[in-house]
């Protein structure tokens, strides 16, 4: 069944019009977190790629199944470039915080869905948890086993062999003829692989005793790349019309997983792959190591609405690499904010012409089911907003409609402004006093504080302004 979605796959390198194979309903999955902490912005947008989509379809008439899982054992330390190194995620983060690691893993799932509702993101039909899915995982691998696909090596884990899939390579051009063996794929000192671009499907438990399973292959916990095709394939029912993630899941990720699903299916499983490009905050890529990685709650905290990050995501392609900036933040919650104020004025004046709303809602649709071209469509949102001729309630209509796809909350009416707390009053007193006593150095002193308690303070001729940061 055609959806007259257009998106591009990595795959094809072109765009292809998403179908629904079984007829009826689009089936999509979307890699998931790894819970060892809160997702960032950069995470945040990965995943609203998938309800942009889903709302897409659903907004054009055809429903859709997505389901998105939740990584919470596996997922090793990875390196620059993607190579694993070092210990489950979990296990570091549990360490750190000295607790459980599943504790550690429901308490960051609780954070994502807490995120997800702030975003306005329609939750997904599943979460499946990988630690949940393990017998998922232990059938697939003893299939691939008994197929030839994969081996048990002398160090008792399981290993993919890459050269027994012949398309590998097909998603990201990385051939395994080009790959340099010493390019570091999966353990470093790994000696029980055949082949350097092996994978480990299922880790012997060797000296670790936490998140380990019993397996045919003896204790142990399974590799990263298994969960999303055993999950895939079973919850979707071996058919994905559409499979998400960020850019950097091209290789190894989706890769290993498409030569692991097509082995044990014998069948192209996944229709059309689709990747979306990295979010960069202020210039620079988000680490922890460089201090600049930003969280929904960071941007709640500064007093903005956290669906401003969800406007401006959407004034930018999936595709393009994107540089979030406070500003751009910032204007997008004044945006918002006036289009909301709007909207309720909106819906008091004159009727609604009924056939310019059909026309200007398809041609909204048209742009977004061109590769999700939300960026147009918004200029044309925007060009609405100052239209002289238009009623106010037929405005008021189009922007209604076209929420259930932007999902802005549009007629949720204007907010009033946030004041200041009795505590930033104080401040903002004293240093009015101190201007009046022309003792500048405690005015600038103060004007610090409350800068770093993110209230910027400006001297107009009328006195003291401030703003939230
Ligand atoms: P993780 O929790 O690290 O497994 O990542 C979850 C999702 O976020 C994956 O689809 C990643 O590809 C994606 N992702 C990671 N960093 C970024 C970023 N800076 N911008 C956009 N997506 C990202
Ligand atoms: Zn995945």
């Amino acid at each position: 069944m055609n959806t007259g979605l257009f998106i591009f796959d990595t795959k094809a390198r072109e765009l292809k019009e998403v179908c629904a194979k079984n007829g009826f309903e689009v089936q999509i999955y979307c890699c998931g977190p790894t819970v060892y902490r809160d997702a960032h912005v950069g995470n945040l947008r990965t995943f609203l790629l998938g309800d942009l989509i889903t709302r897409t379809l659903t907004f054009s008439g055809t429903s859709a199944n997505l389901i998105q899982n939740i990584t919470d054992v596996g997922h090793m330390g990875e390196d620059f470039d993607g190579s694993e190194i070092g210990e489950d995620k979990m296990l570091a983060q549990s360490k750190a915080e000295a607790i459980d690691p599943f504790e550690i893993a429901r308490k960051y799932e609780a954070t994502f869905h807490r995120d997800l509702a702030g975003l306005n993101v329609i939750p997904a039909a599943k979460y499946p948890k990988a630690s949940e899915t393990i017998p998922l995982m232990l059938d697939l691998i003893s299939n691939l086993i008994a197929s030839n696909h994969a081996y048990v090596g002398s160090d008792g884990c399981v290993y993919f062999a890459a050269n027994s899939f012949a398309g590998y390579g097909d998603i990201s051009g990385n051939r395994l003829d080009s790959l340099k063996p010493g390019h570091r794929y999966e353990y470093v000192d790994d000696g029980a692989k055949k082949f350097h671009a092996d994978w480990a499907l299922w880790k012997a438990a060797e000296n670790r005793t936490q998140m380990i399973w019993d397996s045919p292959w003896g204790p142990g916990f399974p590799g990263w790349h298994i969960e999303c095709s055993a999950m895939s394939l079973h919850f979707l029912e071996g058919n994905v019309d559409l499979h998400l993630g960020g850019i950097d899941l091209r290789f190894p990720h989706h890769e290993n997983e498409r030569a692991q699903s097509n082995s044990a299916a014998g069948y192209e499983v996944v229709e059309n792959w689709v990747h979306g490009e990295h979010l960069l905050f202020e210039g620079r890529k988000m680490s922890k190591s460089a201090g600049n990685v930003v969280l929904l709650s960071d941007v709640i905290a500064k007093g903005l609405d956290p669906l401003s990050l969800r406007l401006c995501f959407l004034e930018n392609r999936y595709r393009s690499q994107m540089d979030l900036t406070w500003d751009a933040l910032k204007a997008a919650d004044t945006t918002l904010n006036r289009w909301r104020g709007k909207y309720t004025n909106w819906c008091e004046d004159g009727d609604v012409d009924e056939k310019f709303v059909a026309d200007f809602t398809e041609g909204s649709l048209q742009d977004i089911q061109n590769d999700l071209d939300t960026p147009r469509a918004l200029q044309q949102l925007r060009k609405l907003e100052k239209d002289e001729f238009l009623s106010g309630a037929t405005k008021a209509a189009c922007f209604e409609v076209m929420d259930q796809i932007y999902g802005l909350d549009l007629q949720r009416g204007e907010a009033p402004k946030v004041e200041l707390t009795p505590e930033l009053e104080n401040l903002l007193e004293a240093r009015r006093v101190a201007r009046l006593d022309k003792d500048f150095a405690k005015s600038d002193e103060i004007r610090d504080l409350m800068a770093g308690l993110g209230v910027l303070v400006k001297d107009t001729p009328g006195g003291q302004e401030w703003n939230w940061i």
